[in-house]
């Protein structure tokens, strides 16, 4: 009875929200017309994407650095790729941070590691994103604006960083979503450590793969490159990846090679 008592208020809260924030026509199709491998989707996709993006947009707050200001369509094209994942799971796996920094292009950042003879070793990472436990989530705007065409190339900077938050949001980085239970999780680590160990090799041969080579660098970081390709090049993703793309396609409730078009 309480269980649907609240789901009742909290479909009433929401509906209010995506009332408060609609989005126009105008900017939705615009926005849509931008990215080919979210216009894809059916009409019901499309029209759950639409809801959770103003709900999403209600909740989580914008800010431009380096003189970019953040307009609506800006803040709607960040919202929707980030939406998508989360398309049948819902906003929660999102609670953990709130702030999204847009810069106009990538960011330099100083780093520094310690060598195993105690050497200090200085470079510059230069960064299209990131997403830390807690937040801020940043991103780069040219990185954002190019995701129509670099979806050719399994590039997508919003899904590889909002892949990182839906694996932290059990708190821990190491690849894993939350599961229900050990069982989900072994099973998971099981599909995925064969799936990064194959890749690894591949990236070692020099072979292409539809997957960034940088998803070599660590489980996390394969996790993340993998769920962006799942979501922008699920045709190339499945034919190198099929057992990871069945445990993806049951975890997301999604199919995106199955779309039409
Ligand atoms: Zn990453």
């Amino acid at each position: 009875m309480i269980g649907r008592w609240l789901s009742r208020l909290r479909a009433r809260r929401e509906q209010r929200i995506v009332e408060r924030r609609t989005i126009s026509d105008a900017l939705w199709l615009e926005t849509l017309a931008s990215l080919p491998f979210v216009a894809r989707r059916s009409e019901a996709d499309l029209a759950e994407l639409r809801r959770l993006s103003s709900l999403f947009l209600d909740e989580k707050e914008f800010s431009g650095a380096g003189g970019l200001e953040v307009t609506d369509a800006i803040a709607l094209r960040i919202a929707v790729q980030a939406c998508l994942p989360v398309l049948h799971l819902g906003l929660p796996l999102y609670r953990g941070f709130v702030g999204i920094v847009v810069h106009p292009d990538e960011v330099v950042a100083p780093r520094e590691v310690v060598d195993d003879d105690g050497v200090v070793h200085q470079y510059d990472e230069v960064l299209s994103g990131e997403a830390m436990g807690g937040g801020p989530l940043m991103l780069s705007w040219t990185d954002v604006r190019d995701a129509g065409e670099s979806a050719d190339w399994a590039y997508n900077v919003v899904i590889h960083e909002f892949a990182h938050v839906i694996d932290m949001a059990d708190g821990e980085a190491d690849g894993v979503p939350p599961l229900a239970n050990l069982a989900e999780r072994r099973h998971w680590e099981a599909v995925a450590d064969e799936a990064f160990q194959s890749f690894c090799h591949w990236v070692d041969e020099g072979r292409d793969t539809t997957l960034d080579p940088y998803g070599a660098s660590g489980i996390d970081e394969f996790f993340a490159v993998a769920v962006e390709a799942f979501f922008v090049a699920p045709d190339g993703m499945r034919a190198e990846h099929a057992q990871l793309y069945a445990l993806f396609a049951e975890y997301f409730r999604q199919d995106p090679a199955a779309q039409p078009g």
